[in-house]
């Protein structure tokens, strides 16, 4: 079976998946970075967590082959391919306090962490994604500077469920910098058995 979800610019979805299933995320335009978050279906206090991932796998990058691991320290999902090869671990959803800190306009400003709770019906408090497509370059001297996406219409990454899961999916709501090459787009999710 294969579902596809549109998710327009500046908005979230709710997807449920289960163990084994692929999951393309696609960036139907380019240079759009994805929220991707996610909680086990089973309970909700099991979710992803970058912080374990990046321990996990002793790296602030993923590749093809990583898993992606829970706070729990559980396998959630397996990187099959990924056509951009850069994606972000460190950085929390955007945010209105984020939009008032940098740019005095968090007031009504979409945003990832209100975009992805709505979508996950919770009021989780600070969300780490997978920022996928995100390009943060990690300076010599431990700064980062955010870049434009390195992804080109149509770029994926696929991943694989490793436990029955809900996703809360954003695609990011910055215009504001390169964060997302200084425009908002709509992204597409595809789900395979
Ligand atoms: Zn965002």
């Amino acid at each position: 079976m294969k579902r596809e979800w549109m998710i327009d610019a500046c908005s979230g979805k709710c997807i449920d998946v289960t163990e084994e299933q692929r999951i393309t995320v696609v960036d139907l335009e380019g240079g759009q970075v994805v929220d991707f978050f996610a909680v086990s279906a089973k309970d909700t206090s099991e979710f992803l967590s970058t912080g374990v991932t990046i321990d996990c796998n002793e790296s602030l990058r993923l590749h093809v082959g990583d898993l992606v691991y829970s706070n729990l320290y559980r396998p959630m999902f397996q990187i099959l391919s990924d056509d951009v090869g850069e994606h972000d671990l460190l950085h929390p959803c955007c945010r209105k306090e984020m939009y008032d800190f940098f740019y005095q306009n968090g007031n009504g400003h979409p945003n990832c962490l209100d975009n992805i709770n709505r979508a996950l019906n919770e009021r989780r408090t600070i969300v780490h994604p997978l920022n996928l497509f995100m390009h943060t370059k990690i300076n010599g001297d431990g700064s980062i500077t955010v870049a434009r996406p390195l992804s080109k219409p149509g770029d994926t990454i696929v991943l694989k469920a490793r436990m029955n899961l809900r996703l809360g999916v954003a695609a990011c709501s910055v215009s504001e910098s390169d964060c997302n090459g200084g425009k908002c787009t709509p992204v597409k999710i595809i789900v395979e058995d």
